[in-house]
């Protein structure tokens, strides 16, 4: 078949390659070319460990404190508050204990096939080197905190993925940039990260166009589906396609909408800074936990990132969030230099139950929705193209594609 992918972040490449593997041909469609959106910046993680939703009692209990705070680990603009009215009241319907449930358990089925699913990906296009083992560390400001995290911990247990409780002297002999704010651990040791998010999606592109995929440069507008499927461009030329997948981030909502979905599809803007290698002196990703923020060692250097802004698409970054991050993370790492560095925005695409929209559109199952990974697209990413390339061979996957489907909101 003649598959057109609307957009060319890590979503749109990993599915070119497991449509290319089943013999299709596919032409992607983007103004910007390979991986330029939230894929070009984000932190590197295979977060395969982290299966909890957004909107959780966590969220709720840790609100007040993060929206009196305009710099704080979430934030809202006031003046987007009247946009994202819809979006938080299907947050609120998220957070009932049952879709919480729900929510855990779809996550859980992606992410636990997410790192299989790259190590196929990767090995397939000879790019395996790019992920790194050095497993994940969680670090908490105390033993209450930690021992908070109880429930977390066993449920990421039921689905399988190990982990190890450190105190303070354990975390400072794995760690030992890590100061006195520093005082309780979980390591994952299956946990890994991508050597340089950017590189790699580059990479997977210029691997699928020499594999036969082609590059068209421009912005879908519309797709149209009357008679003959095809993606209408800006400049008004139109892509005749057999099927249709639309994977362009944070920018679907409007196509989705076309094709008859209402998807409560927002923007979770994110932050970060990167410094020279080795500049924080950590050997592995970490989390610290309630900060709202994470380092990663990448090949490119040392990167320190999070936030969560409410802005929408439009609004011009705020690198105070940058500083506010790094005054935290100082306290964490007293010895690191934390001047200067690259600054950088990303839009993350965000769905108010943390589920990603993975499968047919209402109107015209020939069009396959592939967006709204959030704070996960990286890791989810290899999962969701072997979900996608069999939903256009109508075949079953492992990860059934149910809980992922646009229509679970409802009509447009
Ligand atoms: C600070 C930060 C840290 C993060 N850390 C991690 C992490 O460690 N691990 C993880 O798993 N995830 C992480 N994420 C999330 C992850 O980056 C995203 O979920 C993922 O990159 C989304 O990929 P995508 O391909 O769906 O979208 P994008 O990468 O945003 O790509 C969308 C593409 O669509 C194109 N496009 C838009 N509109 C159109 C149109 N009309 N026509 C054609 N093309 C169009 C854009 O140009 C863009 O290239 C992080 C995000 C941020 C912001």
């Amino acid at each position: 078949m003649r598959i057109v992918i609307i957009g060319a972040g890590v979503v749109g490449v990993a599915a070119a390659h497991a449509l290319l593997a089943e013999g299709h041909s596919v032409t992607f469609v983007d103004p910007a070319g390979f991986g330029e959106g939230a894929s070009k910046g984000n932190a590197g993680w295979i977060a395969h460990m982290d299966v909890m939703p957004l909107a959780s009692p966590k969220a709720w209990r840790n609100l007040p404190r993060w929206l009196v705070d305009p710099l704080g680990p979430l934030a809202i603009r006031p003046g987007y508050l009247p946009r994202l009215a819809p979006w938080f009241l299907r947050f609120a319907l998220a957070s009932r204990p049952a879709r919480i449930r729900a929510s855990i358990e779809a996550i859980g089925a992606l992410n636990c096939a997410a790192l299989p699913a790259w190590h196929r990906l990767l090995t397939a296009v000879g790019e395996q080197g790019r992920l790194r083992p050095s497993g994940i560390l969680s670090v908490f400001g105390s033993e209450r905190a930690l021992a908070a995290a109880a429930p977390v911990l066993a449920t990421q247990e039921r689905f399988g993925i190990p982990h190890e409780r450190l105190d303070r002297a354990r975390l400072a002999a794995l760690e030992p940039a890590l100061g006195e704010a520093a005082q309780a651990g979980v390591l994952y040791p299956t946990g890994c990260h991508v050597d340089d998010p950017f590189g790699l999606a580059t990479a997977l592109g210029e691997a699928a166009l020499a594999r036969g995929a082609r590059l068209t440069r421009g912005e879908a507008v519309a797709i149209s589906t009357a008679g003959s499927l095809g993606v209408r461009l800006a400049g008004g030329d139109t892509l005749p396609a057999d099927r249709v997948v639309l994977a362009a981030g944070a920018w679907s909502r409007g196509l989705a909408l076309q094709a008859g979905d209402a998807v409560p599809l927002d923007t979770e803007r994110g932050y970060n800074v990167t410094f020279a290698p080795g500049a924080l002196g950590l050997s592995r990703p970490v989390m610290f936990e309630g900060e709202g923020f994470v380092t990663s060692p990448l090949s490119g250097g040392d990167r320190v990132g999070g936030a969560v802004e409410f802005a929408g698409l439009a609004a011009a970054p705020n690198y105070a969030r940058v500083d506010a991050i790094l005054s935290r993370l100082a306290r964490f790492l007293p010895e690191a230099d934390l001047a200067g560095g690259t600054r950088w925005m990303g839009f993350r695409p965000s769905i108010p139950d943390s589920l990603p929209v993975i499968g047919p559109a209402r109107r015209d199952a020939r069009i396959l929705y592939a967006f709204g990974h959030g704070h996960h697209g990286l890791t989810q990413a290899a999962v969701t193209a072997e979900i996608l390339a069999a939903l256009v061979a109508e075949r079953a996957h492992a990860v059934s594609a149910k809980p992922f489907s646009a229509q679970r909101f409802g009509r447009s």
